[in-house]
């Protein structure tokens, strides 16, 4: 792999909020971008035109990460994609960020409630990067997307944190194993973010706000442009030797 050669991203989960600010910081790079969407395609299409507005490359895919059993079509898709817009049969990147957010007391979480995070934010996570194997290139990275709350506690996470504290694990795991194909795999936890997730309750609910900018050593809540520049910076060849660590991006809360 040439440093000068442009690389491939895939970011699960960028129609919007933190997904759609990494596809753009990494535009911004110059890297090339495969943004995934669940439903919003109409806005994953918008992510593209920006990147292609910046002189690049971008697709859009879609791709339910809950469910397993979609995982081949998409990579016969992904396949296609990079022969007909690349002509190459692999990418460099893999940011694992699609999620959502379910605030429930532990003692009120339905096992329908902890399958569907375990769906997205763990199993998904496992099983797609796993199918991914063959198509990333020997020294490419995988980024996964935690939580601030894996480290500390808030009510009404358990069930979203413990699949959350399980990609960590994962990561470390991830990072052993892919190390002889020189692949470099890192968590990065964002604090509290003002984006649709969870309902948009960072951003809409000024109580919560509030709280969270009094406990965080910058002093506010964090915002998308906090979060992709951050990714598209560690996936830079600057960083190429962090690797299997847990880098929070939360202007310092809960300290
Ligand atoms: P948003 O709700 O703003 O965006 C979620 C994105 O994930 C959308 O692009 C959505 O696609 C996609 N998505 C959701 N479910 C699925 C699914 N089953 N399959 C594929 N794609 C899916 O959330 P954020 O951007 O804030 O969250 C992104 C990640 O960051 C998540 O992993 C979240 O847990 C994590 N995080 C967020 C924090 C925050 O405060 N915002 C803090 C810490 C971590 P579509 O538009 O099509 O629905």
């Amino acid at each position: 792999m040439t440093e000068n050669q442009t690389k491939i991203a895939i970011v699960t989960g960028a129609s919007r909020g933190l997904g759609k600010n990494t596809a753009l910081a990494l535009g911004k790079k110059g890297v090339d971008v495969i943004v995934t969407y669940r439903s919003s395609e109409q806005e994953a299409n918008s992510v593209v035109s920006a990147i292609v507005g910046m002189g690049g490359k971008a697709a859009a895919l879609q791709l339910d990460t809950a469910n397993t059993k979609n995982f081949d079509g998409f990579i016969v898709k992904m396949n296609q994609l990079l022969q007909e817009q690349w002509q190459t049969s692999q990418f460099d990147f893999l940011v694992n960020n699609a999620g959502i957010g379910i605030n429930k007391s532990f003692a009120e979480t339905t096992e329908e409630d902890f399958d569907q995070l375990m769906n997205i934010h763990l199993k998904g996570v496992f099983f797609l990067t796993q199918k991914l194997l063959p198509i990333i290139k020997d020294g490419g990275r995988i980024i996964n997307i935690s939580s601030g709350l894996a480290r500390f506690t808030l009510p009404g996470y358990s069930a979203y944190a413990t699949m959350k504290g399980g990609i960590e694990v994962l990561t470390r795991y991830m990072a052993k194993e892919l190390g002889e194909r020189q692949i470099a795999v890192n968590t990065i936890a964002p604090g509290a973010i003002e984006t649709d997730f969870g309902g948009g309750v960072v951003r809409d609910n000024q109580q919560i706000n509030d709280f969270i900018a009094s406990q965080t050593a910058l002093g506010r809540v964090g915002v998308p442009d906090d979060i992709g520049g951050a990714i598209a910076a560690l996936l830079s060849e600057d960083n190429r030797w962090v690797n299997a660590q847990r880098i929070e991006v939360s202007g310092g809360v809960l300290l």
